[in-house]
């Protein structure tokens, strides 16, 4: 044994300090371990003083600290060599993939939600409450600073739009509704089938934005709605139609801040296809996860930066930072993979075709999902 007490076998941590049963746990321990084999705590018996106390806390910031940064560093400079490493096993000096990926998505979509001045659109006059789902117009009369802002909530209209097209196709409201909605109503049980269940949402969100129902009650005694399971969908949805047009950047908040969990339904899948193409190597489904996962995460970081370079000198780096992820991800495959440029390249292409798909079908299954329960 090594009879010279090195830095961290003084203080608290001494020899002189030791006991045979961990305070924590209560297992069984000798005098030369540092720390107990079952739970990992310091094996010290000696009463804490504030300097301890302090120093401890100290201790576990600068560690999580390191490890954060040997995360970092080795993520941004050495594409693929952390997933490596991480499914080799060398798991405690670095932050788990999928806390860190969790913490960066948070991150940024904070960012987002906070600088997003999402509710100016709550408080623009709304004109013609009845008139079209115009929300790109009114933003267009918003005066914003940032011009990749007012992009972003551009793109949000646009996708609320064609959502709202989608789910009112083929709707042929007419002045008889609001003349005599029970006998409307009537009308639509001839329809079949999704066409019913659409004009029946309309049908409840025109009563909601006039007024005449507040809960799916008022509309069974007020107009003597069957109490069905449809209906009650129909109704869910339609008040939430109407409530998104009250206050669409109340909507857009609620949509931006659920983003983030977006993203975990959305990479389990991706890994099955990265699977795929590589599924004659010897890694099995949660060593693609995790690989998706710290791509994902360097994704993250660019977009935060690209968002502060952008906030900071008013320009639109958005390009640039993808061009960088695009070089990324082909080194990233090539390294992890280790396969010949030529076959990283094809998979690479049809890696890249299946997050485009991917990416499009969570857009549309969120934007549903979030005006049902909105
Ligand atoms: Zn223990």
């Amino acid at each position: 044994m090594n009879n010279t007490p090195a830095k961290a076998d003084q203080g608290r941590y001494g020899l002189g300090y030791r006991g045979t049963e961990c305070l924590n746990c209560g297992h069984p321990l000798d005098l030369s371990d540092k720390f107990c084999s079952n739970c990992s705590q310091a094996n010290s018996t000696k009463k804490l003083s504030i300097k301890d106390f302090l120093d401890e806390f100290f201790a576990s910031f600068i560690s999580y600290d390191s490890k954060l940064l040997k995360t970092l560093s080795s993520l941004v400079l050495k594409p693929g060599k952390i997933t490596r490493d991480y499914i080799n096993g060398k798991r405690v000096s670095y932050t788990n993939p999928f806390r860190f990926l969790l913490s960066l998505a948070i991150v940024y979509f904070l960012i987002l939600g906070i600088t997003g001045d999402f509710e100016q659109i709550d408080f623009f006059p709304t004109q013609e409450k009845a008139s079209t789902f115009d929300l790109r117009a009114t933003i267009d009369t918003l005066d914003y600073s940032n011009q990749k802002e007012k992009e972003q909530m551009m793109a949000v209209a646009d996708s609320l739009n064609f959502a709202n097209f989608v789910l009112r196709y083929g709707k042929h409201r007419d002045s008889a509704l609001n003349a005599n909605p029970r006998s409307y109503y009537e009308t639509l049980k001839d329809e079949s089938g999704l066409s019913r269940f659409f004009k029946k949402q309309d049908f409840f969100q025109t009563l909601f934005q006039n007024g005449s129902i507040r809960t799916f009650d008022d509309a069974i005694s007020k107009y003597g709605i069957e109490n069905t399971s449809e209906n009650k969908f129909a109704f869910t949805s339609g008040k939430s139609f109407a409530r998104i047009k009250e206050r669409p950047g109340d909507f857009i908040k609620t949509m931006v801040s659920r983003l983030p969990f977006a993203v975990f339904f959305f990479l389990p899948v991706f890994a099955l296809f990265i699977w795929l193409a590589y599924i004659r190597k010897r890694y099995n489904y949660t060593d693609h996860l995790i690989f998706s996962f710290h791509i994902t995460s360097l994704l993250f970081i660019l977009l935060i930066i690209s968002y502060l370079v952008d906030t900071i000198f008013k320009v639109s780096s958005n390009w640039l930072f993808l061009t960088i992820f695009s070089v990324y991800l082909f080194q990233a495959l090539r390294k992890f993979y280790g396969q010949n440029v030529f076959k990283t390249i094809v998979k690479y292409l049809f890696l890249n075709t299946i997050f485009f798909i991917l990416a499009l079908v969570s857009t549309i299954l969120m934007i549903a999902g979030n005006i049902i329960t909105y």
